[in-house]
C-alpha cells in the first residue's frame, strides 16, 4: 500500500506500543471489557469490578450510542461519562468510551482515556483529525463496508494531526450472510501486522452479535495473533438497552477468560522453547512465530535479560502474534 507514510509498516519496524494510563497494547495482551451502554451507576459499577476481577485491564461503556433508530436509547451523555469516572476511581480501570460528535471530543476526552471511534463514523474525516488533535489515545474500530486500506487511511489521518496512539479494532463487516450480526473478519490481524506497526484487537461481541460465538472467535483472534480484545458484558444482558443479545454475564466472562490464559500460555510454552532454542543456538524444528517480533527479540534480549525477562517478553509476544508469519521474512530469503 502506498500513502502510508506514517501507519504503514517498513522492513524492521517493530510493532508499536500504545500506552493507556500504563497499560502497553501491543506489548501485554489486553481485555477491555463493559457494558455496551452505560445505563446506570449500579449496573456499570458491578460490572466494573467483575470484569476487573477476570482480568480486564480496561472498562468500555457507551455514554453516546449510534444507534440505528433515532427513538432507540442513546446514551447518558455527560451522567454517562461521570458514572464511567467513578468506575475508574473505584477500580483503576481506564476508561474506554465513544465520542460520535467532532464538537465533543475534548470534553470527551477529559474522561476516556482511549477514545473510541465507531465503526459509524471511521470516515468521519473531520472526527479523526480531532481525534488526532486531542492527543489522546484512539481506538479506531473498522467500517462495517471499509477495506483494509480504507481503515489504514483513516488511522493516517489520526498520526497525520501528530498523534501516533492508535489501536485498530477488526468488529466485523458486511457480507451476504445475514446469520451472523457480522462477519469477523479474522483475516485482518495478519494482513494489519504485515501492512502496519498498529497494534489490533478484535471485538467479536459486534463481530457476530451472538453469545455462543464471543469464546471460540476470542480463542481464535488469540490464536490468528490479535493483540487484545473488546467484549461486552452486562450484569443483566436481558435487560440491556442496547445490545442485549450479544452481552456476556460477569460469570461468563470469567469462564471465558480462563480459558483464553490456557490458549495463551500454550502459546506461550511454545515460544518460550524457541527462545530457548535460541539461547542454546540450536536450529528452530517448528515454524518460526514472526521472527522480527519474536525470535529475534528474545535472541537480542538473552545478552541483557534475566531468564524472568525473557520469558516475560516471550510470553506477550506469543500471545500478540505466534501465528502470524513475518511479511518480510521471504524478501529476506
Ligand atoms: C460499540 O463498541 O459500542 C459499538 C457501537 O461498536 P461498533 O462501532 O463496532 O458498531
Ligand atoms: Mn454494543
Amino acid at each position: 500500500m502506498n500513502n502510508l507514510k506514517l501507519t504503514g509498516r517498513k522492513p524492521g519496524d517493530l510493532g508499536s506500543v500504545i500506552d493507556v494510563c500504563g497499560v502497553r497494547v501491543g506489548e501485554e495482551f489486553v481485555v477491555i471489557a463493559g457494558p455496551c451502554s452505560v445505563e446506570s451507576e449500579e449496573q456499570t459499577l458491578r460490572t466494573a469490578v467483575a470484569v476487573k476481577a477476570a482480568g480486564a485491564k480496561m472498562l468500555r461503556g457507551g455514554a453516546f450510542k449510534p444507534r440505528t433508530s433515532p427513538y432507540a436509547f442513546q446514551g447518558l451523555g455527560l451522567k454517562g461519562l461521570k458514572i464511567l469516572d467513578k468506575a475508574k476511581r473505584e477500580t483503576g480501570l481506564p476508561i474506554v468510551t465513544e465520542v460520535v460528535d467532532t464538537r465533543d471530543v475534548s470534553w470527551v476526552g477529559e474522561y476516556a482515556d482511549l477514545l473510541q471511534i465507531g465503526a459509524r463514523n471511521m470516515q468521519n474525516f473531520s472526527l479523526l483529525r480531532e481525534a488526532g488533535k486531542s492527543g489522546k489515545p484512539i481506538l479506531l474500530k473498522r467500517g462495517m463496508y471499509s477495506t483494509l486500506e480504507e481503515w489504514l487511511n483513516c488511522a493516517e489521518y489520526i498520526l497525520a494531526e501528530g498523534n501516533a496512539s492508535v489501536i485498530l479494532c477488526e468488529r466485523g463487516i458486511r457480507t451476504f450472510e445475514t446469520f451472523t450480526r457480522n462477519t469477523l473478519d479474522l483475516s485482518m490481524i495478519p494482513a494489519v501486522h504485515a501492512e502496519s506497526h498498529l497494534p489490533i484487537m478484535v471485538d467479536p461481541s459486534h463481530g457476530t452479535g451472538i453469545k455462543y460465538m464471543i469464546e471460540p472467535m476470542s480463542l481464535a483472534a488469540i490464536a490468528a495473533g490479535a493483540d487484545g480484545l473488546e467484549i461486552e458484558v452486562h450484569i443483566d444482558p436481558p435487560s440491556a438497552l442496547s445490545d442485549k443479545d450479544q452481552q456476556l454475564r460477569p460469570e461468563e466472562f470469567a469462564a471465558m477468560m480462563r480459558r483464553l490464559d490456557d490458549l495463551r500460555d500454550f502459546m506461550g510454552e511454545r515460544l518460550e522453547a524457541e527462545a530457548e532454542a535460541i539461547r542454546k543456538g540450536d536450529a528452530i524444528s517448528t515454524p518460526a512465530p514472526r521472527s522480527d517480533m519474536a525470535s529475534s527479540a528474545a535472541a537480542k534480549d538473552v545478552a541483557t535479560q534475566t531468564d524472568t525477562d525473557v520469558n516475560a517478553s516471550a510470553h506477550a509476544d506469543a500471545t500478540r502474534s505466534i501465528a502470524s508469519r513475518d511479511p518480510f521474512a521471504d524478501a529476506m530469503d
